[in-house]
């Protein structure tokens, strides 16, 4: 018994240290194509990206179009295949989408009332980005209207929740956070996106909604819809106006999640909000694709796709939403990627395609249009990489499909060499908040998802620059994906 132990534990350390070896040691050839990685590159694409010329990259709009022609050009000298013959590296669908040029916000809080016993205001100006920003689907307008608190701004009856019940919003503004009152019920999750929340506001006969967002983003996120004036205010502006009530953001918010039963109630003070934007229809969005042909006559005709949303929110009220971190970052590591993968011989045996979302900021629109048209000629999709924010911080974590032991097994023998990685979820279902695998995980297709660890303290601001970016980060992410990827074509 001992004996058998004591051989037993002998060979696990020679099992061990084998497997030790296998990871320190990598073949010439992978060592070289991880050393050519380098940082500069991934840095220099998002300062590209990010700069003022692509003009915050919304899809739809003229800054969005450059970038993308801009990004095919460089798949065209790397040497990628186009994604197809007629439109080349361009996949183009619709994607209409509005930019706002003015708006402002006042306030008009209720002071005590006069000895005519008639209500008197104190009006207070906000400041964009600071205190208020339209939502960037707002339709122009012009209107100053009491507001009404509307909880979640969630009317649900199919879930025995209305936080519309017995309030009368015709002609108001509403004002409401963003969440559900259940976290844990996934059913609420429809209801908690914008889209919904939109559309029932309006349909209850209200001016505008405005959300209270810890601070202010910009969010293009919805559909514009004729006369109504989305928006979104601070938390701390929203305490100038629960004042009123004697209570503030942080219990009214607290009282919400603790009892799970709406709290809805109008208020006196009035919001005067005035918006010009310009709506466009018939914008045409793009995705930008371009592929590396694998080695072996089989494999070949399976395929991975590496992902990231190339667009951001753009330019709005003359302030620069320039996404260097989201997801200038992301796009550029994926750039990266499809240049170690076109520059390496043998190619690999299977196919690597390399995809640049637009209008994952909209809603997920150019990654759900990819997935509903995935490219002919292949057998199937063995996996799909996606990049959202890499450029931020100095570890990264990852998210893969929970059914897939082969990707997490290969991203683990990647990260034996780079450790980088600081932790791996499983992902089993998609949030309301998702990313560009999401439309892939839908259809069954294993998938991995890669972010650096931040802190993204900018996210949706006009801080989100290039001076926030770390190229070091962007490189280790590039090199470990690029051999987890490696690995997976070959298995
Ligand atoms: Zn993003």
């Amino acid at each position: 018994m001992k004996k058998a132990l004591k051989l037993f534990l002998v060979a696990f350390i020679i099992a061990f240290s084998l497997l030790n070896l296998a990871a320190e040691e990598l073949h010439p050839r992978l060592k070289k194509a991880v050393a050519s990685i380098d940082p500069i590159l991934p840095y220099q694409l998002t300062r590209t990206l990010a700069s003022p010329e692509f003009a915050g990259r919304l899809t739809g709009h003229e800054g969005y179009t450059k970038a993308a022609k801009w990004a095919a050009t460089k798949f065209k000298e790397w040497g990628l295949k186009p994604l197809d013959n007629k439109n080349g590296y361009l996949q183009p669908y619709p994607s209409p989408y509005t930019v706002i040029d003015q708006a402002s916000m006042t306030l008009y809080l209720p002071t005590n009332p006069g000895q005519d016993g008639k209500l008197e205001y104190q009006s207070v100006g906000l400041k964009p980005e600071k205190d208020f920003l339209p939502l960037l689907y707002a339709a122009s307008g012009n209107k100053t209207s009491e507001l009404v608190f509307v909880g979640w701004g969630i009317s649900a009856p199919e879930l025995n929740y209305d936080d519309y019940a017995g309030v009368d919003v015709r002609d108001k503004f509403v004002l409401c956070f963003r969440g559900t009152p259940d976290p844990a019920r996934r059913e609420f999750q429809y209801h908690d996106e914008h889209r919904t929340r939109m559309r029932v506001a309006k349909e209850k006969g209200a001016l505008g909604l405005i959300y209270i967002y810890p601070e202010a983003q910009a969010n293009p996120n919805g559909d514009w819809l004729a006369d109504f004036m989305p928006g979104m205010i601070t938390e701390k502006t929203a305490d100038l106006i629960f004042k009123e009530i004697n209570s503030s953001t942080a219990e009214l918010k607290k009282a919400l999640q603790t009892y799970k039963r709406p709290i809805s109630f109008a208020l006196k003070s009035k919001l005067a909000y005035s918006v010009t934007s310009r709506h466009f229809p018939d914008g045409i969005g793009y995705n930008i694709a371009g592929w590396v042909e694998g080695s072996d006559p089989k494999l070949k005709k399976e395929l991975i796709i590496i992902g990231a949303h190339f667009d951001h929110c753009g330019q709005h009220l003359g302030l620069l939403f320039a996404g260097a971190n989201d997801n200038a970052s992301g796009s550029a590591v994926v750039m990266t990627l499809a240049k170690a993968f076109a520059s390496l011989y043998p190619r690999p045996k299977r196919s690597v395609m390399f995809v640049l979302f637009g209008g994952e900021e909209l809603g997920l629109q150019g990654s759900n249009y990819f997935a509903e048209h995935l490219p002919s000629g292949f057998d199937k999709v063995v996996a799909m990489f996606n990049f959202d924010m890499e450029g931020e911080g100095d570890g990264a974590w990852c998210g893969v499909s929970a059914e897939a032991p082969t990707i997490k097994e290969a991203i683990e023998q990647a990260n034996k060499h780079i450790n980088i990685i600081r932790g791996i979820n499983a992902i089993r279902n998609i949030g309301v908040r998702s990313s560009d695998f999401a439309p892939f995980f839908l259809k069954g297709i294993p998938c991995a998802s890669f972010g650096s660890n931040g802190p993204h303290l900018a996210y949706h601001q006009t801080g989100d620059t290039i001076y926030r970016i770390n190229p070091e980060i962007m490189g280790s992410i590039a090199r470990v994906s690029f051999l987890s990827v490696y690995y997976l074509t070959e298995k």
